[in-house]
């Protein structure tokens, strides 16, 4: 593993236009399940059935059980140190963009400046008739009581991106331009399956952009398009690879 950090920070060095994608992995040591976590959210609860707008639609009250757990999840996170290594990174004027699939709103809070979105983000509720936006903390979420738009009663949505709803267009316009431009991607703690996020790398990689991943374990890009796979915790490996930048 020391020889792939040492390798990632020498094309690091010499990387002109370096943007991340980052996954559910990246905010684990955050304390917020990823889809694979024993025992956490999504065992709990199906995203194919939580996560759908289809039932969003028809059965809300079941869906914001899920949404009431999800929210306190992550109102109560606080970024790791492989947010901050990414945010290190762009103050650094090393990374240009963070292109991520999570709702945590973590790498804003690490001081990422340069965030996009895939997924939306948890810490926004939206009225779906009227537009109307509001903060989870507008709300009694404490005391499970679903949330309504003040103007026109509709019970609100997590401003996220339901399984059946469309990514954001500026945020797939903005990824595609940062990647057909990019020469390097660090890809952080995601499985790299879901689209249209996972075909990021391969965009960097078609036009003969460096792969750098970051997992604790191989994925689909392992052993495909990845050039230098780091694997451990993201909030160790990474730290280490901005501290070497550092010297
Ligand atoms: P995923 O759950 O499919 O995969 C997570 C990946 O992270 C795995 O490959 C795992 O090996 C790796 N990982 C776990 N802990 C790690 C660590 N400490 N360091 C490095 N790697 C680690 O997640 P995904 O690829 O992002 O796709 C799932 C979807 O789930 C996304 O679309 C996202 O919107 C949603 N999601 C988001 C959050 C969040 O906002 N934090 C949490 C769960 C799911």
């Amino acid at each position: 593993m020391l020889s792939a950090i040492s390798d990632a920070v020498s094309v690091i060095k010499k990387s002109k236009s370096m943007i991340a994608l980052t996954g559910a992995g990246i905010s684990v040591e955050s304390g917020i399940p990823d889809f694979r976590s024993a025992g956490g959210l999504w065992d709990k609860y199906d995203p194919a059935i939580y996560a759908s707008i289809h039932s969003f639609r028809n059965m809300p009250e079941r869906v914001w059980e899920m949404i009431f757990e999800l929210i306190d999840i992550t109102e109560r996170a606080k970024p790791n140190s492989a947010h901050l290594a990414l945010a290190n990174l762009e103050e650094m004027g090393l990374l240009k963009a963070v292109i991520t699939q999570n709702i945590d709103n973590l790498h804003q809070e690490a001081g990422s400046k340069n965030v996009i979105e895939y997924h939306g983000n948890a810490k926004h509720l939206v009225c779906l008739t009227c537009g109307a936006q509001y903060s989870p903390l507008d709300f009694d979420l404490e005391h499970k009581e679903i949330p309504h738009c003040e103007a026109c009663g509709k019970v609100l949505k997590p401003s996220v991106v339901f399984f059946g709803e469309m990514i954001p267009p500026d945020a797939l316009y903005n990824s595609q331009r940062y990647a057909e431009e990019a020469d390097v991607v660090l890809v952080v703690g995601t499985s790299a399956v879901v689209y249209p996020a996972a075909s990021i790398p391969g965009v960097v990689k078609s036009h003969g952009g460096i792969v750098i991943e970051f997992n604790l374990e191989r994925t689909e890009l392992t052993g495909s398009i990845t050039d230098i796979f780091i694997q451990g915790k993201a909030g160790q490996t990474l730290p280490q690879v901005v501290n070497l930048l550092k010297e």
